[in-house]
């Protein structure tokens, strides 16, 4: 098969992951969480782990479905908190963080990029298609002789011309900042989320000098 052939599938569409029926009964009653990292570099769904042992306390209160983590590939059903690292750089982001939105109660914006698009909003500064030049044409790395090509296929989300916030595309609403956060941070917000109470991320958690 070619890629010519292959219809294009948005991550979101991705077929589900059945769960096992007695897996799932015993996650009934639990708070859904879903996770993604859209133009990110996993870091801050990293720092999720670094919450260490906290962990096994939170997940006898919370059950995690789409995530990298579990390899749940869509969100099977309505989550109370989407868990949002990385900005919107391309189509496919967009159509995600949509659809997390509609599937979410909760929409936490975590890390720099997904809160103002972080560092690959550095293309920002150029046009795209001058910072495709210098990736992949004009590049220091090319190789002598060869002929540059910029990668096109049906495959391959289109870029959105800018890196965006998460904000700038749906309403986020909340905001953990750092590169990455912390995971005392992160474990803060979702304390104070699944035991009901109003979220209050002290100074002493997001002071980086
Ligand atoms: Fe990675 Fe930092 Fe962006 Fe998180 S905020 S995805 S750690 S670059």
């Amino acid at each position: 098969m070619t890629s010519s052939d292959t219809k294009t599938i948005a991550s979101n569409e991705l077929p589900a992951t059945p769960l096992d029926p007695e897996l799932a009964a015993k996650r009934a009653d639990k708070i859904k969480v879903s996770m993604i990292s859209l133009c990110g570099c996993w870091g801050c769904t990293l720092s999720f782990l670094d919450i260490d042992e906290r962990l096994l306390a939170l997940l006898d209160k919370i059950t995690i479905l789409r995530c990298s983590l579990t390899d749940v590939k869509r969100i099977p059903e309505r989550c109370a908190i989407g868990f949002i690292e990385g900005g919107v750089a391309n189509e496919d982001n967009i159509e995600t963080l949509k659809h997390f939105r509609e599937n979410c109660d909760i929409l936490i914006s975590v890390g720099a990029c997904a809160i103002w698009g972080g560092v690959p909003a550095m293309r920002n500064m150029v046009e795209l298609k001058d910072c495709l030049s210098e990736a992949y044409v004009n590049s220091p790395t090319a190789v002598v002789g060869a002929q540059p090509v910029v990668p096109f296929d049906k495959q391959i989300p289109i870029l959105t011309t800018k890196v965006y916030p998460c904000h700038e595309v749906v309403k986020m609403d909340y905001f953990i900042p750092g590169c990455p956060p912390s995971a005392d941070a992160i474990f803060k917000v979702f304390d104070d989320l699944i035991n009901g109470r109003a979220v209050d991320l002290p100074t002493s958690l997001i002071e980086f000098d």
